[in-house]
């Protein structure tokens, strides 16, 4: 197969881990071949995305992309993408990701899937597998027609450094007139106190309406710190005005898929399922034996989270 293109995704000059994923990814597929668009010190991102496998990089500066919203960079993408002719395109699935991997399959006049939780090498060409009704079933998709398109959710696998002495390509993206339609006029960074993103955490601790209150949060807080992990919210939670909605997992919210997932208070409801039912590991804290979340969880404590969260973090900063 031919080079994969990946959508590199960076903050404050280095590739975010989802992007590394992708670069590890890719090599499944084909010649990793990384896209780096905007960014201070592209060279920098260059030289990461050589040592995670990308044979190619190619390099787009421009104001355009830092002052605009998505379409330059899918102008820029587009671009390379009809000049490489690539065997995929990958993107992470995140709101940015999606939006802009669904814009690029129309440019590509190719197929797009989104939401996938791995890639394959299949005979037909590359192959997304997704986690559907609330992870019961596995679906495999193969694009059919054009260039396949594929959004693939943060934690899909862990980033292998290959080491490789690759060449990089400047290139001066013609930017469409819809480009520069929309600016971006501030930016303010979530609060997200030091704890890692949601959408890229290996470990997410959530609370629900069983919290029962904003102060209740504080025992979440606690072992989310305590391991190094997000805190995330149910819908019950932010619509109680608990915690911000910018945290709520699920259907209405964030889709999230750690290495660990701890649902606390939270009963199970198929629309938070939706949000974290592809989390490699679930464990549940409940009171009530019969909470669906059981039914989901790999691991579940029957009991009360303001006794049970207070020992994991006892546990876990022992450690
Ligand atoms: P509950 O269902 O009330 O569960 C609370 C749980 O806490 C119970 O199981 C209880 O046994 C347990 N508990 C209580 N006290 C304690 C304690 N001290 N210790 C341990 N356990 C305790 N929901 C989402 O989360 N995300 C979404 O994105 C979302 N989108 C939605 C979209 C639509 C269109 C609709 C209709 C609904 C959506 N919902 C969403 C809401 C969803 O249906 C549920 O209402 C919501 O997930 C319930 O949140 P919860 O589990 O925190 O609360």
């Amino acid at each position: 197969m031919g080079d994969v293109l990946v959508l590199i995704d960076h903050n404050d000059g280095r590739i975010r881990k989802p992007s590394l994923e992708l670069l590890t990814l890719a090599g499944r597929l084909g010649t990793p071949a990384a896209v780096v668009l905007g960014g201070d010190d592209p060279e920098a991102l260059a030289v990461q995305a050589h040592e995670y496998g990308a044979a190619t990089v190619y390099v787009a500066e421009a104001p355009e992309i830092a002052d605009h919203l998505v379409v330059p960079k899918v102008d820029a993408l587009a671009q390379i993408a009809g000049e490489a002719n690539p065997a995929a395109v990958l993107l992470t699935s995140s709101g940015e990701g999606k939006e802009i991997a669904a814009r690029l399959a129309l440019r590509l006049d190719g197929g797009l899937i989104t939401d996938a939780v791995d890639v394959l090498s299949g005979d037909d060409g590359p192959e997304a597998v997704q986690s559907v009704f609330a992870g019961s079933y596995a679906v495999v998709s193969t694009v059919v027609h054009g260039t396949p398109v594929i959004a693939v959710k943060a934690n899909a696998v862990t980033p292998e450094p290959v080491p490789t002495a690759g060449r990089t390509e400047q290139v001066t993206v013609a930017f469409s007139a819809l480009a520069t339609s929309v600016k971006v006029v501030s930016r303010t960074p979530r609060a997200s106190e030091g704890r890692p993103d949601l959408a890229e955490a290996a470990i997410v601790v959530s609370g629900g309406r069983g919290v029962g209150g904003q102060e209740g949060f504080a025992v979440v807080e606690e072992l989310a710190d305590a391991l190094g992990a997000a805190v995330g919210a149910s819908r019950a939670a932010v619509d109680a005005g608990w915690y911000p909605h910018s945290q709520q997992v699920g259907q209405t919210g964030r889709q999230v898929s750690p290495q660990l997932y701890v649902a606390a208070g939270i009963s199970g409801a198929i629309q938070h399922r939706a949000g974290m039912q592809t989390s490699k590991t679930i464990v549940a804290v409940n009171k009530d034996p019969e909470a669906p979340i059981f039914g989901l969880a790999d691991y579940g404590v029957v009991g009360d989270l303001f006794d049970v969260l207070p020992k994991l973090s006892e546990y876990a900063r022992a450690d």
